[in-house]
C-alpha cells in the first residue's frame, strides 16, 4: 500500500462526523469503497486515496475503535481481504477490551493501594496536630492537588477556623493563596462552607462555574483557586470539621471517583481525630491522678506520722495506770491500721519517686549479686514462715547497666510477694542466669497462684487478686506495678505463669550492658 500524508494526531482528533472512519465508528458497519470515483459521497478521509475500507471494533455494542485501509490505486483490495479484515478487527477488539479492562483494574488496586496507605500514614499517631498535618498531606497526594486545608468546625459560632495547611509543591507555579494556621471564617459569608456543614455531604466548587453563589465565586478567584472540593470529617455521626482539596495550578473538574476516595480517606481521618481526642482525654485524667496520689500521699504523711506517735503516747500512759482488755484491743487496731496505712503511703511514695528518678545515676553492676542480697535480706521473713528460700545463681554474669536501688526494690517485691502469697512451709526458688545477651532473674513459688481471669490485670496499680486463702495477706497492690515499671524502663520485660493452687513464677530479663 502507497504511504499517503495523514493529517490528524494524538492532539489533532478526527471528527467522526467525516470520512468512512466516521461512518464505521457511528453505524458499527464496515465501509468498503473499492474506487472512490463512483463514490463522491464517501469521502476517505486520506487525501489522495482511490480505494478504502474502514472495519470497527466492537465489543458488546460498543466500537471501541475503527481499523482502516487505504491505496492511491483500485483493485488493491476484494471481498476477502475485507473478510480476512473483520476477522482481524474482531480479535482486535477482543485484544483492546482486555487491555482496558486490565488498565481499570490496575487503577482500581493502585486507586485502594493508595488508600490503603495514606489512612495507615493518617491512622497510626495519637498525637492530633500530627494527625491532621498527615491528612492535609495524604488528601493532597492521593488527589495529586496542589494544596490541602483541614478545618475546624465550631458550631457555637458557625465558624470554621484552619488546622493544617500543606502545599504539595512549594516551588511550583500553583497561584492559590493560602491562610494562615488559626485563621477562621464565618459560615454567613461562606456560603459552600454553610451547606457542607449542614448536609454533611462533599461539595466540588469550580472558579469557571457560572452557577455557583456570587460570593463562592468571588472568593474562588480572590484566592485564585480553580477548583475546591470540601469533604466533611464525620466520625460516629458527629462532624469534626472539613477537609478542603484545593486545585490552584490549571482549571480542574474533580471526578466522581476522586471525590469518592477523598471522602473515604476523609472518613478515616475523622476516626483518628476523635480517637486522638478520646486519648488525650485520658491522658489528662492520668496526670491528674499520678498528680492527686503525689499530693495525697505527702500530705498525708506528717498527720499519720503525728497518729502513730500519739497512739505510742497513749499507750505508755495507759499502761502506767492499767489497761482494760477492750483499751489494749482499741489500741492493736490503732496500731495495725496506722500501718497499714504507713505502708500504702511509703509504696507510693516509693513508686513516686522511682518514676521521677533521672538516668544519670545509673551504672553497670552485677545483677547476681544484687539478687544474693535481696534474698539474705529475706531469709528471715521466709524463715517465719517455714518456707525453704533457695537461689541459684549461674557464675560470672555479665553486668547489666541501671538504677541499682529501684532494681533492688524490684526484685524485693517479686521475692516478698512470693513469701506472701505461698502459705507456712511452701518452697521458693529464686534463679539469675545469662541467656542470648540477657541476664534473667525468676522467683519460683508453690503458693496460692492466681486465676487465669484476675491474671490479666495483676500489674495494674492497686490491683489485688484476692485469691482464696489470701484473704489475710496484706498489701497495696502497687508492687507488681513498680517492678514493671522499672524492668521497662531498663529496656527489659517482665512474665509470669500462674496455676491456681499450684504456684506462680514471676520473672524478667535486663538486656546484657554495652561495652563502654
Ligand atoms: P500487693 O501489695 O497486693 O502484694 P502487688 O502489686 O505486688 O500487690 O501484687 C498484685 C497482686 O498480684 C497481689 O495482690 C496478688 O493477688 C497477686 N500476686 C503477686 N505475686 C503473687 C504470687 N507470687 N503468688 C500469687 N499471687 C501473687
Amino acid at each position: 500500500m502507497d504511504r499517503a500524508r495523514f493529517p490528524h494526531d494524538a492532539h489533532n482528533p478526527l471528527p467522526l462526523t467525516a470520512g468512512t472512519i466516521g461512518l464505521a465508528g457511528r453505524t458499527g458497519m464496515t465501509q468498503y469503497v473499492p474506487d472512490a470515483q463512483d463514490a463522491a459521497d464517501r469521502i476517505p478521509f486520506i487525501p489522495g486515496a482511490r480505494a478504502h475500507v474502514s472495519v470497527p471494533l466492537l465489543m458488546r455494542g460498543e466500537v471501541l475503535g475503527v481499523i482502516t485501509l487505504a491505496a492511491v490505486s483500485t483493485g488493491v483490495f476484494d471481498e476477502d481481504m475485507v473478510a480476512f479484515l473483520e476477522r482481524l478487527g474482531r480479535r482486535a477488539a477482543v485484544a483492546l477490551d482486555n487491555a482496558r479492562l486490565y488498565r481499570q483494574a490496575e487503577q482500581l488496586a493502585s486507586d485502594m493501594a493508595a488508600l490503603y496507605n495514606a489512612s495507615r500514614t493518617i491512622t497510626s499517631t495519637l498525637n492530633r496536630d500530627e494527625i491532621l498535618r498527615r491528612i492535609a498531606r495524604a488528601m493532597s497526594e492521593t488527589l495529586e492537588c496542589s494544596s490541602a486545608i483541614i478545618f475546624d468546625y465550631k458550631s457555637e459560632t458557625q465558624e470554621v477556623q484552619v488546622l493544617a495547611v500543606h502545599r504539595a509543591d512549594p516551588d511550583a507555579d500553583a497561584g492559590e493563596s493560602l491562610p494562615p494556621l488559626k485563621h477562621t471564617y464565618s459560615l454567613v459569608s461562606y456560603p459552600a462552607f454553610q451547606t457542607v456543614v449542614e448536609q454533611q455531604h462533599s461539595l466540588a466548587l469550580r472558579a469557571d462555574d457560572l452557577s455557583l453563589t456570587y460570593m463562592d465565586r468571588a472568593h474562588l478567584l480572590a484566592d485564585h483557586m480553580h477548583s475546591v472540593v470540601l469533604v466533611p470529617l464525620i466520625a460516629q455521626g458527629e462532624l469534626m470539621g472539613v477537609a478542603a482539596l484545593i486545585e490552584g495550578r490549571h482549571p480542574r473538574v474533580f471526578t466522581a471517583n476522586e471525590v469518592y476516595k477523598a471522602e473515604a480517606l476523609a472518613g478515616q481521618a475523622a476516626i483518628a481525630l476523635r480517637q486522638s481526642m478520646l486519648f488525650s482525654e485520658i491522658q489528662e485524667l492520668e496526670t491528674l491522678k499520678t498528680e492527686m496520689i503525689r499530693m495525697a500521699s505527702h500530705d498525708l504523711r506528717n498527720p499519720l506520722n503525728s497518729i502513730m506517735g500519739y497512739t505510742e503516747l497513749l499507750a505508755m500512759s495507759l499502761e502506767e495506770t492499767g489497761m482494760t482488755s477492750a483499751q489494749q484491743m482499741y489500741l492493736e487496731n490503732l496500731r495495725s491500721s496506722s500501718e497499714t496505712m504507713r505502708v500504702l503511703l511509703e509504696d507510693l511514695l516509693t513508686l513516686e519517686r522511682i518514676e521521677s528518678e533521672r538516668a544519670a545515676e545509673w551504672q553497670s553492676f552485677d545483677l547476681g549479686g544484687l539478687v544474693v542480697e535481696v534474698v539474705e535480706s529475706q531469709l528471715a521473713g521466709a524463715r517465719l514462715k517455714q518456707q525453704a528460700l533457695r537461689l541459684e545463681r549461674q557464675d560470672n554474669l555479665p553486668p547489666v547497666q541501671g538504677s541499682v536501688t529501684q532494681l533492688r526494690q524490684a526484685v524485693a517485691n517479686l521475692v516478698g510477694n512470693a513469701i506472701k502469697y505461698t502459705p507456712e512451709g511452701g518452697h521458693i526458688e529464686v534463679t539469675v542466669r545469662h541467656e542470648q545477651g540477657r541476664v534473667a532473674v525468676s522467683v519460683k513459688d508453690d503458693g496460692y497462684g492466681i486465676s487465669p481471669a484476675r491474671q490479666a490485670r495483676i500489674f495494674e496499680r492497686f490491683y489485688r487478686a484476692r485469691e482464696p486463702g489470701t484473704e489475710h495477706v496484706s498489701g497495696t497492690g502497687l508492687g507488681l506495678s513498680l517492678v514493671k515499671t522499672v524492668v521497662e524502663r531498663h529496656e527489659g520485660r517482665v512474665w509470669f505463669s500462674s496455676a491456681p493452687g499450684e504456684g506462680s513464677t514471676f520473672g524478667f530479663w535486663l538486656p546484657v550492658a554495652s561495652q563502654p
